[in-house]
């Protein structure tokens, strides 16, 4: 416990939300739930979350008149996204309080500082370097290789990293990436991935939802199942190291913390300062979802209990599922919502895209092994690859 003071906003207090991408969304929808008015900044005139909010302001993250009334009007604020720019934060934490804090949020948004975090802490982590040049490169320990090399800041879904055989290889690829400042990762041998999602409140109290095992395609998150199929006692040492992680980062809202588990070993690989998208099976699966605890972190309220009723499996729907042979088309829903104790959720996005996140659903039930059942013939009702 942090031993501060808590801070409770009452409804229909005005709350901030810094973005507006389906995370947003549901935390308008879980803010309205508890009879709260959501503001939203997001420079994009038809967001997910704009589209819902009470208010929309449509600027950019550094637009001062934008943040000016953002913090006039709300009575705290929180962000969807952890590329929001630290300027932005600080600006608004003069006048409004702001959870989780700029520093917790630029640990977050720099893969070095992450990773540095993470060593200073003790907290288990993999080989890194920091690459700011072509003599960085020369100099890193050929133990590294072959490794992944990731732009430090700004990336997400896979996007601005490539896996580097040697050290030619990681010059080429250091210098695609816009000879930018980078982190030079060893590739880790994967069994598999799991994260936890938690939230944490101004008291200190942490609530960990169980931790999901996730499968990705093509650096996108393509399946979460929950409870992770791994060693229960690895999950729960997950649950450990992400609270730690919390209390170290003095961390306030809900957490997403991806770890890897390879040769049988926890590493902790990203934190990300929101909700996460392996946390999306908490709509469904658990009595209080992630978002319902960023609101009740961010207001001060006691965070509910984070239990999951069900098994669940979680799968992602990308913008590819709009499209066959070229042509726009709509997904079998009436066939897909047939199956048993599937819950379908679709952002209201305008325009689907490859890669693009649309929406997604999660198949629960008491049988973990019948709900990974039915997931998978959901797939297929979809057209999707197995998972
Ligand atoms: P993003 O912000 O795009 O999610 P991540 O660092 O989580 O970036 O990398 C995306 C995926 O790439 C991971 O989920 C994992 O599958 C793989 N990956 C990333 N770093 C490593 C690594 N050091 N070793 C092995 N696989 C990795
Ligand atoms: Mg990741």
């Amino acid at each position: 416990m942090s031993g501060m003071p808590t801070m409770v906003i009452p409804a229909p207090a005005i709350l901030g939300m810094l973005g507006g991408g389906q995370l947003g969304r549901y935390f308008v929808m879980a803010a309205h739930e508890l009879g709260y008015q959501v503001w939203v900044l997001d420079p994009d005139a038809d967001s997910p979350a704009g589209r819902i909010a009470d208010r929309h302001l449509c600027a950019d993250y550094s637009d001062e008149a934008a943040l000016a009334e953002l913090a006039r009007g709300c009575a705290a604020v929180t962000t969807e996204f952890e590329n929001v720019p630290a300027e932005t934060l600080a600006i608004l934490a003069e006048s409004v309080p702001v959870r989780p804090s700029a520093a917790a949020v630029s640990v977050c948004q720099d893969r070095i500082a992450e990773k540095t975090f993470l060593k200073v802490h003790g907290l288990p982590h993999g080989p890194f370097v920091e690459i700011a040049s072509l003599e960085d490169l020369r100099n890193a320990p050929s133990y590294i290789f072959p490794g992944i090399l990731k732009a430090a800041r700004l990336g997400y879904d896979g996007k601005g990293q490539a896996v580097v055989d040697d050290r030619a290889a990681a010059e080429n690829a250091w210098v695609s990436l816009g000879s930018v400042r980078c982190i030079l990762e060893a590739k880790l041998p994967l069994d598999y991935e799991i994260s936890v999602v938690l939230a944490r409140g101004q008291d200190g109290a942490v609530r960990a939802f169980p931790s999901a095992e996730n499968r990705h395609r093509n650096g996108i998150l393509d399946v979460s199942i929950v409870p992770a199929w791994g060693s229960v006692c690895l999950a729960d040492t997950a649950c450990e190291v992400a609270e730690k992680l919390a209390g170290c980062l003095n961390y306030v809202g809900t957490l997403g913390v991806e770890f890897f588990v390879s040769r049988g070993q926890l590493v902790v690989n990203e934190m990300a300062p929101r909700p996460h998208n392996s946390g999306h099976y908490t709509l469904d699966a658990c009595g209080t979802n992630q978002f319902q605890q960023q609101v009740r972190a961010l207001c001060g309220l006691p965070l509910g209990d984070a239990h999951a009723h069900s098994s669940a499996v979680m799968i992602n729907l990308l913008g590819d599922l709009w499209f066959e042979n070229n042509q726009e088309r709509e997904p079998d829903w009436n066939t897909l919502l047939a199956i048993p104790g599937l819950c379908l959720h679709l952002y209201g996005k305008q325009s689907p895209r490859i890669g693009r996140k649309m929406g997604h659903f999660t198949i629960i039930g008491a049988d973990s092994k019948q709900v990974y059942e039915h997931a998978l013939k959901a797939r297929t009702i979809l057209g999707m690859t197995d998972a």
